[in-house]
């Protein structure tokens, strides 16, 4: 079910903090520590599972269904123009955090992000204020 090892686990037992903007029987949703664009968070099942490769297929379900919910919630309450939806499965994808995610990127039009971007810290106020919106 958990891995005491694994961050995610942790933000869904409530041991680390986070910025969570949705969630439901299955999945949780929370803001990324290192936005690529304002509004960008990760969807997470509530069960453990390492990667694409590895999870339920009822949770993957209700993972990509909470994206898509997210989705229209930054299109209405961030201006959103676009989303890209992502998901890196196995470190030579990129994947840096061995619990599944998909991140929940809003595009705005002319923006400057390219991909793959270079994560780096983002200011912890207005990541909070953000999740403030969308929640
Ligand atoms: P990956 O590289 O595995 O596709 O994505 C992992 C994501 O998790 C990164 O975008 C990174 O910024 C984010 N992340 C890593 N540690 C934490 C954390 O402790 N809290 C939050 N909210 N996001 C994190
Ligand atoms: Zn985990």
């Amino acid at each position: 079910m958990s891995d005491p090892d694994c961050i995610f686990c942790k933000i869904i037992a409530g041991e680390l903090p986070a910025q969570i903007v949705d969630q439901d029987e299955r999945t949780i949703a929370f803001m990324d520590i290192s936005p690529a664009t304002r509004g960008h968070t990760l969807v997470v099942p509530r069960r453990h599972a390492r990667d694409l490769l590895e999870i339920e297929p009822e949770d993957l379900e209700a993972t990509i269904l909470a994206a898509q919910r997210l989705a229209r919630t930054v299109r209405d309450r961030l201006g959103a123009d676009g989303v890209n939806l992502l998901n890196s499965c196995g470190s030579a994808a990129w994947q840096t955090v061995f619990h599944f995610h998909v991140h929940v990127i809003p595009r705005y039009a002319g923006d400057p992000l390219r991909l793959p971007w270079t994560p780096a810290p983002g200011d912890a106020d207005e990541i909070a204020k953000t999740a403030q919106a969308l929640r």
